[in-house]
């Protein structure tokens, strides 16, 4: 792809599905791990670099005038990774799904590990496959609201809290920055659309509507954009 370079010894290390999953990244948004700015191909061309420690490796993404497509050696690197992992596993975020019909309350959810490998080439990225089996659809953007997930449910908090179970299965429990108008319209409902998938870049708020729904659509594209309408309740955080 124009805009993303990939040195050999870089593409050796990747898988074909990784790349794709960075390339995702570039065209949507991403942070340089050089720098730490944000960047978007083609405005800013992107080079996948490979960071390794020992038998942990960690591909990311550089401005290409930052760092060059290579792999580098960084110690110390894998108890960095697990330590974040541990500490913050994903990203909500509030919004409202611009679907035919008016828009709706959507919860977005992006995992912050990505195509990560240990050692044995194991992927870490897993999530979109695992929530397709736990009942949730393939989305195809934002324009159509996608059909209920049966067991899924969104927990809100007074005070900020959220928690998302699937099938008996928790899958986050943690904070959510939403207003008034979406809680209440959520509350009307007594649902909400949520919609998952890596890539989203839910850490850097769109700029514009139009950018939200690009976003979307680039990780649908890549078939990584996973969905559903869920039961959602209000819950009294002094229970
Ligand atoms: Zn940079």
């Amino acid at each position: 792809m124009d805009g993303v370079l990939v040195a050999p010894e870089v593409a050796a290390l990747v898988s074909a599905e990784d790349l794709e999953l960075l390339r995702t990244d570039a065209v949507v948004s991403y942070s340089c791990v050089a720098c730490g700015e944000a960047g978007r191909v083609p405005q800013r061309p992107a080079a996948v670099v490979i960071l390794r420690d020992g038998l942990f490796s960690l591909a990311k993404l550089a401005h290409s005038g930052c760092a060059p497509s290579s792999v580098y050696d960084v110690p110390g690197l894998q108890a960095r990774v697990l330590a974040e992992a541990e500490a913050t596993t994903s990203r909500v975020a509030a919004a409202w799904l611009p679907v035919q019909g008016g828009p709706v309350p959507a919860l977005l959810f992006e995992p912050v590990t990505r195509a990560a490998v240990d050692g044995d080439g194991e992927r870490v990225d897993g999530l979109a496959s695992w929530m397709l089996a736990h009942g949730l659809h393939l989305v195809a953007g934002a324009a159509v609201e996608p059909p209920p997930a049966p067991g899924w449910t969104a927990a809100l908090d007074g005070a900020g809290g959220l928690i998302v179970t699937a099938p008996a299965e928790l899958v986050y429990d943690g904070t959510l920055t939403a207003d008034a108008s979406w809680r209440a319209a959520v509350a009307a409902r007594g649902s909400c659309v949520l919609i998952a998938g890596t890539g989203l870049a839910l850490d850097s708020a769109p700029a514009t509507a139009g950018e939200f729904v690009d976003r979307l659509a680039a990780v649908a594209a890549a078939g990584r954009l996973v969905g559903g309408v869920i039961t959602a309740r209000e819950t009294d955080p002094s229970r």
